[in-house]
């Protein structure tokens, strides 16, 4: 559902130019939920363009935040580097990055453009912080320390101490930022502790003394520096997950400081659930397999940004790609919108506004979403069985399935799905989809084939005579008119087949497994499994 978007577009076009905003911190490896902030940004910075807003589209890295307990969430925490801004700890993984929050925030970035989300600026708080543009914030914060504090006691029930001051200084002895703590401010300098036990995930080294908090000597806690962010930018639109958008959360704290302490109204904000993998909230599981980067290698971009447009932002998304039929089901749920969006017939109800679903989904904001609709789409299960059957020319069996040559569009769609589908059978897809069909001779396993089922068999090698099937679809029609003439239940009918052909009892869709294969291989093992021809 998009019509959120639009609403806010409509609902902000009279106050003029618009900077939308979303950042993150590089804790560690990031998942696929994090996602959900970029895509919906751009949607909203989509929907603003399409209204004639000038729009600015901000995408920062929090990478001053301190190694902290979410790394420890991660797989990539570094014991020794805790309370560390993340911007200051090495690259553990060697392979080119400045810094451990380069390595992790670049990674995830890297996915951005191939799913159309396009950010106008990145920036990054390790490179604002030296220039002093963040002085005149530190400044205010600290000479407005008492109203901090009260902020935090009236809105967030914390009760800080009356020494407490709004600024965490980098240690000039062991370089951490989580673990020191001002208590006094004369003016142009600070004083400041680092305690060893300050917090529990990082231990300080006992320093003390007075110094500059300016010019990248400090930084503010979270909930000035997203408030003196949104002053510096002229950030006006921000969506921000559900567990800092809470009552009294981190949101809230954000908003009062902005608004007190830096006299500036915060952000319009979008409220947006988390992705849960199998029921688990995704942000910060430990699975590597649930990377953004991974996520994105092996469901096409269309389909990922898919996932997140589909549901309205305040729905939580259920996703459990690791050995089920989630990313098949998700391509396939693309394509029949994509479908009804070229005014085609298709099965199941439809969900309100599956036109602007389908639109907000495309990779390039300027398709022609008519064009891009119609395109032909081979079903991601059908690639997933031809892979998989040697000798098989993929491309001419897609086309024969079409009815005519597949244009470049077409083409460029079955390259992108067909990595797609290697890499899911690789990595994500149950045993189930994995097939091998069994060339070398009539499985064992057939001879569990009752007198029906051979019928059956011996019937269809005179069908095919007959119709001389070609397609999937054809091949399908056979086998439903034989199995429905001798009364088989479909299910039998299938499983026949699949004992024939893989050995087993279930497989992908029949008609397009016997389409992929050559036809007298198909009728001499259908011969063969019927019991034709060999002697009892
Ligand atoms: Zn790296
Ligand atoms: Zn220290």
């Amino acid at each position: 559902m998009t019509d959120w978007a639009d609403e806010l577009a409509a609902r902000v076009r009279a106050a003029g130019p618009q900077v939308v905003n979303d950042s993150k911190t590089p804790s560690g490896t990031v998942h696929v939920g994090s996602l959900r902030g970029p895509v919906l940004v751009d949607v909203i910075a989509r929907a603003l363009r399409a209204n004639d807003i000038p729009t600015t589209y901000l995408y920062g890295v929090d990478d001053m935040d301190p190694m902290d307990a979410q790394s420890l969430l991660t797989p990539d925490a570094v014991e020794a580097a805790m309370g560390k801004p993340l911007a200051h700890i090495p690259d553990q993984e060697a392979d080119g990055h400045d810094s451990y929050a380069r390595h992790h925030a670049e990674t995830f970035i890297k996915t951005f453009a191939g799913l159309g989300v396009l950010p106008d600026r990145y920036y990054w708080m390790s490179e604002i912080y030296p220039t002093g543009a963040l002085d005149p914030y530190i400044r205010t914060a600290l000479d407005k320390a008492d109203l901090v504090r009260d902020i935090y006691r009236r809105v967030a029930n914390v009760q800080h101490p009356s020494t407490w001051h709004p600024i965490s200084v980098i240690c000039e002895n062991c370089g951490k930022v989580g673990t020191t703590i001002v208590t006094e401010w004369d003016g142009e300098q600070v004083h400041y502790e680092c305690r060893k036990d300050l917090v529990k995930w990082a231990t300080g080294c006992g320093r003390s003394g007075w110094t500059s908090p300016f010019g990248g000597r400090a930084k503010l806690p979270w909930n000035l520096e997203w408030a003196a962010q949104w002053s510096l930018f002229g950030v006006t639109i921000e969506p921000c997950g559900k567990d800092l958008s809470t009552a009294g959360g981190s949101r809230d704290r954000s908003d009062a400081i902005a608004r007190e302490v830096f006299e500036r109204e915060p952000p319009i904000n979008v409220a947006y659930e988390f992705l849960n993998i199998a029921g688990r909230k995704m942000s910060t599981s430990k699975g590597r397999g649930a990377a953004a980067h991974s996520i994105a290698d092996v469901v096409p971009p269309e389909q990922l940004r898919f996932l997140f447009v589909r549901p309205r932002p305040n729905h939580a998304i259920e996703f459990d790609p690791e050995g089920t039929d989630a990313i098949p089901r998700l391509v396939d749920e693309f394509d029949r919108l994509a479908a009804a969006t070229a005014g085609k017939e298709v099965k199941g109800e439809l969900p309100a506004g599956y036109e602007s679903v389908f639109r907000y989904s495309l990779v390039d904001p300027t398709a022609d979403v008519e064009a891009e609709a119609g395109v032909y789409r081979p079903p991601f299960a059908h690639l997933a069985l031809l892979v998989q059957v040697p000798g098989v020319d993929v491309r001419s069996r897609v086309e024969a399935e079409k009815g005519s040559p597949l244009t470049d569009r077409e083409l460029e769609i079955l390259d992108e799905r067909t990595r797609s589908v290697q890499l899911w059978l690789r990595d994500f897809a149950p045993d189930r989809a994995r097939i091998e069909v069994r060339r070398d001779g009539l499985p064992q396993e057939a001879a569990g084939l009752d007198d029906r089922q051979r019928e059956f068999l011996a019937r269809l090698t005179d069908e095919v005579a007959r119709a001389q099937p070609t397609t999937g679809d054809q091949w399908q029609a056979a086998i439903f008119a034989v199995a429905s003439d001798l009364g088989l239940d479909a299910r039998q009918a299938f499983s026949a087949l699949y004992l024939a052909f893989l050995g087993r009892m279930n497989g992908p869709r029949a008609g397009w497994l016997l389409a992929s294969l050559d036809r007298d291989f198909v009728v001499a093992r259908l011969r063969e499994a019927a019991g034709v021809g060999t002697p009892a």
